[in-house]
């Protein structure tokens, strides 16, 4: 498998560069590591935690959804009844790919 390692917290791909020694990174950054020491502490909350982090993973898509809409229709002549529906789907189709991905890793975090 080719799948890159997710972070343990927010599940965000790992990009850091891997150094040649020394055990491979479980989290994507220090805020993250620091969180995840929290969740641990606060025990069953780590779920709870990643899903209060959901907002801010979700929010970028409705910006997109909404800069989508007002494009289609101030620069490609859309109606705006057309333009709502397109960039609808759009939206709706990046929350289903982005949920079924971090549910995804969900289950990988809760199996560790
Ligand atoms: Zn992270």
């Amino acid at each position: 498998m080719t799948e890159p390692d997710l972070c343990a917290h927010c599940a965000a791909p790992i990009t850091a560069p891997r150094g040649a020694r020394g055990p491979k990174p479980k989290y994507c950054s220090a805020a993250c590591r620091q969180a995840a020491h929290r969740a641990r502490v606060g025990g069953p909350a780590a779920v709870s935690n990643l899903m209060a982090d959901l907002s801010e993973t979700f929010q970028p898509i409705a910006e997109a959804a909404v800069g989508m809409r007002k494009g289609l229709e101030e620069e490609h002549g859309y109606s705006p009844t057309m333009a709502e529906m397109i960039a609808g789907q759009y939206h709706a189709a990046m929350v289903k790919g982005m949920a079924e991905f971090l549910f995804a890793a969900q289950i990988k975090l809760l199996r560790k």
